[in-house]
């Protein structure tokens, strides 16, 4: 995949030298760095050994085919196997003589990296590394405190060696990445001493506002990246420009270099442990420095930092890799503990590093051989997790550590797994034991005493984020949910609204197919089950609309639940028997949920609106609300609207608008994939699901001027609506509202307004 470049580009390449394209050769990291560096980024000096080095020693030292073929024939899901292929390949790699070229090129740079520059910290760049669509946090070796040429080659090649570390195996096969296509190269870098450092994120990780998050501690980095300390976090809003919040930690230890080649742990005095890290002045310094990196990339970063006396150094920056849902019901997970009615005692509290709430049977880690006793739901509870955890952390329904802060690699990987964490709660391993039932909020960091039912109620800490400074936008910026937990924390954005609320979650959640419920005659469980969820989500919005979409969960996803076994087995569940269709040729189901709504309409909640999803012909529309006026809606009353996810619905928008919808909203998820033909869950054609295709665009101008014309409001809820560059194309063709992810609110309402003054101002300029 590197043979074009492959005979020009060296085996070393300097911060100095490097482009933004030369992230194939360099890795995430480097590349990062170099850039940094262009920026003018305090970056300490290195050079990278590139990845063209690494392809040139594989195929030189004649081991390439015999470890790539050992890959090939693995079954990563085999722990066995994948454990010994993993070792197998990595004593290969170790096992010959570096090529001498290379040697010298390397052994050469070292001796120009200056006097300050022979200790050395030797990290892995893997090409794959670090890009925003994966992260792979940790996934590769580092050496710090590397000194002379053995060391230094001796470094190099056990980075390379631990691209075949299982835990990298494992996780490039489950996120899609050939072995043969990715490449590792080593950045050798300046080590620096330092007395204190950390990690920051740019923006909030789990809201996206604008609050840097710094969490520092004593020595060097690697306490605060491992999660082997708990260290200090200062929240600096850069609205106000001040540390708006500190929390001290108890900092038990630090690391620092050790000898000619290491580093050890030290304990720290009693006035250390409690002393801050960093004062303000500092945290505003390395906010200033994090807002400049995250200016340049575009979007959000998690900065590696460090301060040497009043010097401070950054260290390495790459893009935070965002949150996914929870999936409450996992397939093939055992059943989860029988609910309690209410909440339990709380048993811990630490800091909520991945939202979700789960509950199950507690599994004490000691060691990373004890993930083998791990069962598919279960509770991993540790002292500290690390990356060889993440097979098991992938199994798990939640994670509880005693130690690590909210950036640590634990934290980050819980987030893009969209696993509940909390971390830092300093006694879990001693305070729970093994098999006991707990439920884990990892929004509030909070652990309870056995299996709960529903949601915790909203605490104050759900809206701690703080409210952003309010910008009023022309065009509705409205917010996607679809956990009534996560209501609080939509509303806190500020949102003009809900533009969708996802029911299947709720329904989902309760792990039982609606058919069921019909089944059993426990239509009325289902019923206030559904009232009360939205009712939650009705609560946070008062005044502002909140659409609630109607069933639309394809037929495989309730295949799991109980009642599943009957579900149809389709060829192509896509296109198959869900959305309004499904509800129309299942009265009983449909009625449920309807009955919910006419309860919520005849409490007073004239907010909510009802939403179709996947209509394809105005008949489907006209045949819901005549059931729904046959069940005793009031239809002439209410709001009733469409999703526009069907290349067939945006064709006939004129007709839907004859036939009364009051609103519609883009279902680009599903209108890209039906227009394009690209399953929008099939790894095989992701690179050609194409948001911006001109099909797409034409179809949603196409129907966002019949709205316009027609006086009909016209949203988005896909996730193109979350996207800043479609926003802004969405705002100037006229879209009346737009709805986005809770993180991405607050960027989208800046892009929303930034789009509209654009408008304006090329208006005055026409006139003038
Ligand atoms: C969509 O299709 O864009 C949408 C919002 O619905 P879902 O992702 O639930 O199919
Ligand atoms: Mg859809």
């Amino acid at each position: 995949m590197c043979g074009a470049s492959m005979k020009e580009m060296p085996n070393v390449l300097w911060l100095e030298e490097i482009k933004k394209e030369d992230i194939i050769s360099v890795g995430g990291k480097g590349a990062s760095l170099g850039e940094m560096t262009s920026l003018g980024l305090p970056v300490p000096k290195a050079f990278v050994v590139t990845a063209q080095a690494f392809r040139r020693f594989l195929v030189e030292t004649g081991i390439e085919d015999t470890l790539f073929r050992k890959l090939e024939r693995l079954d990563v899901d085999d722990n066995g196997a994948l454990e010994s292929v993993s070792r197998e390949v990595q004593d290969i790699v170790l096992s010959v003589e570096i090529p001498d070229q290379i040697r010298e090129a390397i052994i050469d740079a070292y001796a120009r990296m200056g006097e300050n520059g022979e200790v050395v910290a030797v990290r892995s760049s893997a090409t794959a590394e670090d890009l925003p669509e994966a992260s792979f946090a940790g996934q590769q070796e580092t050496f710090l405190n590397v000194l002379g040429n053995d060391d230094l080659l001796d470094a190099v090649q056990r980075c390379w060696a631990s691209l075949y570390g299982a835990r990298a195996i494992y996780y490039r096969a489950k996120q899609g990445f050939d072995d043969r296509g990715v490449n590792i190269a080593v950045v050798v870098q300046e080590l620096i001493r330092s007395e204190k450092s950390g990690v920051m994120f740019t923006s909030h990780p789990v809201t996206g506002e604008p609050l840097t998050i710094v969490e520092g501690s004593w020595g060097l980095g690697e306490a605060v990246v491992s999660g082997s300390v708990s260290p200090d976090n200062y929240v600096f809003d850069l609205r106000s420009e001040r540390v708006v919040d500190r929390l001290i930690a108890e900092k038990e230890i630090m690391i620092v270099p050790e000898g000619e080649n290491g580093t050890k742990v030290v304990k720290l005095t009693p006035e250390q442990r409690t002393a801050p890290v960093l004062s303000d002045e500092e945290v505003a310094r390395l906010a200033t420095l994090g807002k400049i990196a995250e200016e340049h990339y575009g979007v959000p970063q998690d900065v590696e930092w460090a301060i040497v006396g009043n010097e401070i150094f950054i260290l390495q920056s790459r893009p935070i890799t965002t949150i996914r849902r929870p999936e409450i019901p996992r397939a093939g997970a055992e059943p989860a503990p029988e609910p309690a009615a209410a909440l339990g005692v709380v048993l811990l509290e630490g800091q909520g590093a991945s939202p979700g709430i789960a509950s199950g049977r507690v599994v004490i880690v000691r060691d990373v051989r004890d993930t083998s006793t791990i069962k598919d739901g279960d509770i991993l509870v540790t002292k500290m997790t690390n990356p060889d955890m993440v097979p098991a952390m992938r199994r798990v329904k939640a994670i509880v550590t005693d130690e690590g802060g909210m950036t640590c690699h634990a934290a980050i990987v819980s987030r893009e797994l969209g696993t509940p964490a909390v971390v830092g709660t300093k006694k879990a391993t001693k305070i729970l034991q093994d098999g006991q039932v707990i439920t884990v909020d990892g929004e509030k960091g909070t652990i309870y005493e056995g299996a709960v039912e529903a949601p915790a109620p909203a605490a104050p800490a759900a809206v701690a984020v703080a409210a952003p400074a309010p910008v009023i936008t022309g065009t509705l910026v409205k917010v996607n949910v679809s956990l009534p937990e996560a209501a609080k924390r939509a509303a806190a954005t500020g949102a003009d609204g809900v533009g969708l609320l996802r029911i299947e979650h709720l329904i989902l959640g309760l792990n039982k197919t609606p058919g069921w419920y019909v089944e059993h005659g426990e239509e009325e469980k289902f019923i206030s089950e559904l009232y009360s969820g939205i009712k939650t989500v009705l609560d946070a919005f008062p005044g502002k609309s909140v659409w609630v979409r109607t069933l639309d969960a394809p037929t495989d996803e309730f295949r799991n639940m109980e009642g599943g076994e009957v579900e149809p087995v389709e060829h192509n569940p896509m296109l198959g028997w869900r959305g309004i269709r499904r509800d129309l040729r299942s009265p009983e189901q449909f009625r449920m949920q309807v009955e919910a709504f006419k309860r919520l309409w005849a409490a007073g909640y004239s907010n909510l609106g009802v939403m179709f999803p996947l209509v394809n012909h105005p008949a489907e529309f006209v045949q819901a609300r005549a059931m729904m006026k046959e069940w005793g809606v009031n239809v002439e009353n209410v709001t009733l609207g469409v999703m526009i996810e069907v290349p067939s619905s945006a064709i006939l928008i004129e007709d839907f608008i004859k036939a009364g919808i009051k609103f519609a909203s883009f279902g680009t998820n599903d209108l890209i994939q039906y227009t394009l033909a690209i399953d929008r869950n099939n790894e095989h054609v992701a690179d050609m699901y194409e948001p911006e295709h001109p099909a797409v665009l034409r179809l949603i101008d196409y129907a966002i001027k019949a709205c316009r014309e027609h006086g009909v409001e016209c949203s988005i809820c896909g996730q193109a609506g979350s996207d800043p560059d479609m926003v802004a194309w969405l705002v100037g063709h006229g879209i009346t509202s737009v709805s986005a992810n809770i993180d991405a609110v607050p960027r989208i309402r800046e892009a929303v307004a930034r789009k509209e003054r654009q408008i304006l101002l090329d208006a005055a300029r026409r006139n003038a």
